[in-house]
């Protein structure tokens, strides 16, 4: 997708600040972040929201939600994290490549 935002921070075409990388996943800080940790879990795939995610992507979305506690220990939430999926415009959705934000660190609520 070569007018996606997401996609040119995975190329690296746009810089980003990584905080972790994987086969499948890059995570990095958001540009606007709403609490102290606030990052973005977003898999290399374009998949432009959960509306078009398809059985394929199964093991894709677990391996996302099983990288979370490894990602938050890494980042020092050790009280524990929470995990925002904004879906479509009337869920908050601005940028249309699948992402999960992971916001900790401070007082609830966030977000
Ligand atoms: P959404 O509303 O789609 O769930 O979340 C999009 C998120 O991407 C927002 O929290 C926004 O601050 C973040 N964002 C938008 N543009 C950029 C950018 O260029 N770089 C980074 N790192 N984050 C961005
Ligand atoms: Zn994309």
């Amino acid at each position: 997708m070569s007018d996606c935002l997401f996609c040119k921070i995975i190329a690296g075409e746009i810089p980003s600040t990584q905080v972790y990388q994987d086969e499948h996943i890059v995570v990095f800080n958001d540009i606007a972040p709403k609490a102290p940790t606030h990052v973005l879990v977003v898999p290399r795939k374009h998949i432009a929201s959960l509306n078009e995610a398809e059985p394929a992507d199964s093991e894709l979305l677990s391996h996302i939600m099983l990288t979370l506690p490894k990602l938050a220990q890494q980042l020092g939430l050790n009280d524990g994290f929470r995990t925002v999926l904004n879906t479509g415009k009337g869920g908050g959705q601005e940028v249309f490549h699948i992402h999960f934000h992971v916001l900790g660190g401070g007082k609830m609520p966030f977000a």
